[in-house]
């Protein structure tokens, strides 16, 4: 069974047929999948969807793209939420995107950082989003800490330093569609230098489909397409690697197989 850790199920893009792409999941053996926000009130659609669903669990959290719109309010809400359900396992999406700069780059590092502190304070892992700014993420994960409940870096698209470097903070890598590209650059020398039980795979469907389906949405029902790559590259059986990334995504999350 395979742990999707960064999915948007609650996103548009699935309003249509959400019940049969969860079907194409469960049929393909993806167990768990955690959908993920990136504004107050996609955090809010997030939980809604996961408690109606046994294997969905929710992140809440604002994107960076979403950083200007996070007020005092909205952190207080993030919170309220994160403190209501059991499905709530991590903030998230959080962190820097300097290639679209939908947010004032200061406000996206203040937003990072707040929400880091919210995470510290609930004892919450973070999921971090990060492009286009590996050098001012890490230094800002440097300097406060990533929370003791630990975190992923995300559709990770650095290089082997900065893999290196996110290890160290304590982070998981998270592999998505992109380590199945013919130009997948760093990823598979970022995949076979990563401890095995410090990698997880993740579609962040609807974007960042696999090779095969490049082009089309992307579903969770993909994601044995990136668990597969990621196992052959460190040289290890589909099925028991997959598994492994599951039990690393369950421990982060607390999460007890059931
Ligand atoms: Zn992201
Ligand atoms: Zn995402």
């Amino acid at each position: 069974m395979l742990f999707d850790t960064h999915a948007h199920l609650h996103f548009p893009e699935f309003a249509g047929d959400l019940p049969a792409v969860l079907g194409r999941a469960r049929a393909a053996g993806v167990g768990w999948m955690l959908t993920i926000g990136t504004s107050v009130e996609g955090s809010q659609a997030a939980l809604a969807l996961a408690e109606r669903e046994p294997d969905l669990y929710a992140a809440v959290g604002i994107h960076p793209h979403d950083a200007s719109e996070a007020t005092e309010a909205a952190f207080e809400e993030l919170r309220r939420l994160a403190e209501s359900s059991e499905k709530v396992v991590a903030v998230g999406e959080i962190g820097l995107d300097f290639f679209r700069n939908l947010s004032p780059r200061e406000v996206q590092l203040e937003v990072f950082r707040r929400q880091l502190d919210l995470a510290r304070r609930i004892g919450k892992p973070v999921l971090v989003h990060c492009r286009e700014a590996h050098a001012e993420t890490l230094e800002v994960l440097g300097a406060e800490g990533v929370p003791a409940a630990g975190g992923i870096m995300h559709c990770f698209s650095g290089d082997a330093e900065v893999a290196r470097r996110c290890l160290d903070l304590g982070l998981l890598i998270s592999l998505a569609g992109p380590v199945t590209y013919p130009n997948a650059r760093n990823l598979p020398e970022v995949v076979k230098l990563a401890p095995e039980d410090r990698l997880v795979v993740e579609t962040d469907c609807p974007f960042l489909p696999p090779q095969p389906y490049r082009g089309k949405r992307n579903e969770p029902a993909y994601l044995p397409i990136t668990a597969a790559r990621v196992a052959e590259l460190k040289g290890r059986p589909v099925e028991a690697f997959g598994a492994r990334m599951a039990e690393n995504a369950l421990a982060l999350f607390g999460i007890r197989p059931t």
